[in-house]
């Protein structure tokens, strides 16, 4: 591994890339307001990553901005890099159908095992799992033998999170680490004095746990919600485990109402907070708690660039959340024979854009704030 220096996402994708909201970050590329009608999108919706509905936004703004910066050229493939088999998967597939494109994708998860690329087609487009981010480098001769060579007419989708950022089984422990970090500390400062962090910990590392997804909907907004009010004390975590594992307690939605009926007990802040979350749970925001968020992107950028340049990669991988180097590379070598690359992150906007009082004191977009690029 070695360290090739700090660099921003950005220096090479530019501000072509949306968030969770799908609002492009290239002001010249529309809203996702301006979409709704012609993808066929109902108001406030906004479709998660492996909707078709999502994919119908995409392809729109991946021909829009094909438009822009070529026009008359159209797209008529797609290559997509990714880290989850599953979730880009089903995104990857979904961006074909719409556009009516060939597609390869690479889904990559460093493993200890020998380096060893697998080849998928669960929906009739080829998935190349990779073991090593550095089989990229063998990935772009195998897009050719697809039919799909990489030039003006293809479109580069690069998966942000876990994959261009924090590479999967490398280095995504960090943005995780970042997550949690945002959770403990936002309960604690919700909670000041009355903070008992073993109580919190304790909350946190079981609700966390795969048996209570359908729970929290492994949503962490959700989560952090229910390590909030169990670490105030309101509910005791014994109980509620007990409650989920007995079935008497299925979904968050009946926690919540739950707490509703017993917010007459929390403390007047932690009140208005929980009526905060309640009613934007209503209005079907799926990450209402606004609080984490806003310290989640705090403890996302601060673990980025944050070492000094001479820091060792090992140090880096453990410590900050680095821009993957293999990543970097072959998207350079594709954007510079023409391809179209575009940025997708399933993180929400709040834990991503900074505030207007964080971006007058210099803070930037997570794909704009400069990083150790580290790799092979
Ligand atoms: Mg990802």
């Amino acid at each position: 591994m070695r360290n090739y220096g700090l660099t921003a996402v950005a220096d090479f994708l530019g501000d072509r890339m949306v968030y969770r909201n799908l609002d492009a970050a290239d002001a010249r590329l529309p809203r996702l307001a301006e979409l709704r009608a012609a993808v066929g999108l109902a108001d406030n919706a906004i479709p998660r990553k492996s909707a078709p509905e999502y994919a119908r936004v995409v392809v729109r703004l991946l021909r829009l901005a094909r438009a822009l910066d070529a026009p008359g050229t159209p797209l008529t493939r797609l290559v997509f890099i990714g880290d989850t088999r599953l979730n880009d998967g089903a995104a990857f597939a979904n961006l074909c159908r719409v556009g009516d494109w060939p597609g390869v994708a690479f889904i990559g998860a460093e493993q200890p095992a020998s380096a060893q690329a697998e080849v998928v087609a669960p929906d009739g487009y080829p998935l190349y799992l990779a073991n090593r981010w550095t089989l990229l480098a063998d990935f772009d001769a195998f897009c050719r033998q697809q039919g799909v060579p990489v030039d003006e007419h293809t479109a580069v989708i690069l998966d942000l999170d876990k994959t261009t950022l924090g590479a999967r089984g490398r280095n995504d422990h960090v943005i995780d680490a970042a997550r949690v970090a945002a959770v403990r500390r936002t309960v604690g400062e919700l909670l000041g004095a009355a903070f008992d962090p073993d109580r919190f910990e304790a909350a946190y590392a079981q609700l966390n746990q795969p048996e209570f997804h359908p729970f929290t909907a492994d949503n962490q907004d959700y989560l952090a919600y229910i390590c909030l009010i169990v670490s105030s004390g309101l509910w005791a975590r014994e109980t509620l485990v007990a409650d989920v594992r007995a079935g008497r307690m299925t979904a968050f939605a009946q926690f919540l109402a739950a707490v509703h009926a017993r917010a007459a007990a929390l403390p007047a802040d932690l009140r208005a907070l929980h009526t905060d979350i309640h009613a934007r749970v209503q209005a079907g925001d799926p990450t209402p708690f606004k609080a984490f968020r806003y310290t989640e992107y705090r403890e996302t950028v601060a673990r980025m660039g944050a070492l000094p340049a001479t820091a060792a990669p090992e140090d880096l991988l453990a410590r900050e959340i680095c821009l993957t180097h293999e990543v970097r590379e072959q998207a350079m070598a594709w954007r510079d024979r023409g391809a179209l690359l575009f940025g997708l992150s399933d993180k929400p906007d709040e834990a991503s854009i900074p505030s207007d009082a964080l971006r007058a004191a210099g803070y930037k977009p997570i794909h704009q704030t400069p990083t150790h690029a580290v790799g092979a």
